[in-house]
């Protein structure tokens, strides 16, 4: 069995090692190098969920892959875990929790319901009161939260690096530079082409998410790319580290344009602050300062040394989708920021189909390719919904300080 992966992100390099540990030939195609998508790009959270809640999950998906999806996601830092230990990955693995922070009563009321909710289930999760929560975030900008002690913290380059080390010692090939430029049927096998050369397989895995070109008709319209930008600040001061996130827990907020923070175990800290459309434009200290600051004054005059862009996928039903585009070729898809433990699952997934596992017996359906109307506006419509998102937040924040 021949099989061919297109991207070389956590997806596609969790798909080759797993479709070369059951005995595949394997070769990986990357347009730039192993992990420069979202993989080696994002904020470094593992949480133990999907974007939505599990009753969500099993409105979405069904009373048959609803709760498939509800425990591989509440596994998936577990999953990750057992993948770095078991492939001797180095990858800063850390499970001190994640803390979600409250910015309006009615998110805090859905923090208490996602609480109970698993707490009914016996599941480490503890809603936080104000003062708790100021204590363990260094800041009291928040009505409240919740911890969940299930999830934590991982460095995502190295990891999918070390996905791709252990696919390598496992006999796949993997190629960086090397983006496919045509997919098509050639006799019984299909056919890769890169400007390089060509791989015949039986199977292709298309792992492309929020990068994915116009290689297959139509996937690229199902996704809408949306670009955030994460910042790093230099290395804390030992007083600032002892107030911000002591327990290091990465936090994340429940405006609807979040903030993300998470420090670093050098020290740095590693700040997410939403959508910014504008691909190629110069970072946004000043915005990003600003936030930063809203939420941790103590930060002062903190300096920054980094910061990248990076894109998510978004699509219609708001969160991973898996295809099968035609016999032989299969795509997962569709992030929506949650990925670093559930790419590692669906690219596993997409390995164990091309290898013989029935469609019937995996996480995802393999659903229709379902496309975005009128998609070559769909950036301009996001960056509008993120603007009136932005305003939303900012009328429920003047709420909350008017109260105060
Ligand atoms: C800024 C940011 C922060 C995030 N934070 C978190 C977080 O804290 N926790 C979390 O769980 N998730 C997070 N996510 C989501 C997570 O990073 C993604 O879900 C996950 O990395 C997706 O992995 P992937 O392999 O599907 O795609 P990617 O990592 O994006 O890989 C796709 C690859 O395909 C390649 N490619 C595209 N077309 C071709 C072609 N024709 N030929 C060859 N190669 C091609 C690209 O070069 C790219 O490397 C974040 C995402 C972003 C952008």
């Amino acid at each position: 069995m021949d099989i061919a992966v297109v991207g070389g992100g956590i997806a596609g390099c969790s798909a080759a090692l797993h479709a070369a540990e059951a005995g595949a030939r394997v070769a990986l195609v990357e347009g730039q190098s192993i992990g420069w998508g979202a993989s080696g790009r994002n904020a470094g959270h593992l949480p133990a969920a999907t974007k939505h809640e599990p009753e969500e999950v099993v409105r979405l998906y069904g009373e048959t892959f609803g709760p498939r999806i509800v425990e591989a996601s509440e596994n998936g830092p577990r999953t990750v875990a057992a993948i770095a230990e078991r492939y001797g990955i180095e990858c800063e693995l850390a499970f001190p929790g994640i803390i979600t922070a409250a910015h309006t009563p009615r998110a805090l009321e859905g923090l208490k319901h996602r609480v109970e909710y698993w707490q009914k289930r016996e599941r480490p999760l503890e809603l936080l009161d104000r003062a708790t929560l100021t204590a363990m975030l260094g800041s009291g900008f928040y009505l409240g939260g919740s911890i969940d002690r299930r999830g934590g913290s991982i460095n995502p380059l190295a990891y999918v690096r070390g996905l791709a080390r252990a696919a390598i010692e496992r006999g796949a090939r993997i190629h960086e530079n090397s983006p496919a430029r045509a997919l098509h049927r050639d006799g019984t096998k299909w056919l890769v082409e890169t400007g390089a050369g060509a791989i015949r397989a039986d199977n292709v895995l298309l792992c492309t998410n929020a990068y994915t070109d116009e290689l297959w008709p139509g996937l690229r319209r199902t996704v809408i790319p949306v670009r955030t930008v994460q910042f790093t600040t230099k290395p804390l001061s030992d007083n600032l580290l002892k107030t911000i996130l002591p327990g290091r827990q990465p936090m994340i907020d429940t405006r609807r344009v979040l903030i993300s923070v998470r420090i670093h175990q050098d020290g740095r800290l590693h700040f997410g602050c939403g959508p910014s459309m504008r691909a190629g434009s110069a970072p946004t200290w000043q915005v990003a300062r600003a936030r930063l600051l809203e939420v941790f004054p103590q930060l002062g005059d903190v300096e920054f040394d980094d910061w990248w862009p990076g894109w998510m996928a978004f699509n219609k039903a708001d969160s991973w989708q898996m295809h099968t585009l035609a016999p032989g070729l299969f795509a997962a898809l569709g992030c929506n920021g949650r990925g670093v433990a559930l790419a590692t699952i669906y690219g596993r997934d997409l390995a164990r189909h091309a290898t013989g596992t029935p469609a019937s017996d995996l996480t995802l359906p393999m659903t229709p390719l379902d496309p975005v109307g009128l998609h070559a506006l769909s950036g301009v419509g996001a960056a509008a919904i993120a603007q009136w998102w932005r305003i939303r937040d900012a009328v429920e924040m003047r709420g909350l300080k008017a109260q105060n």
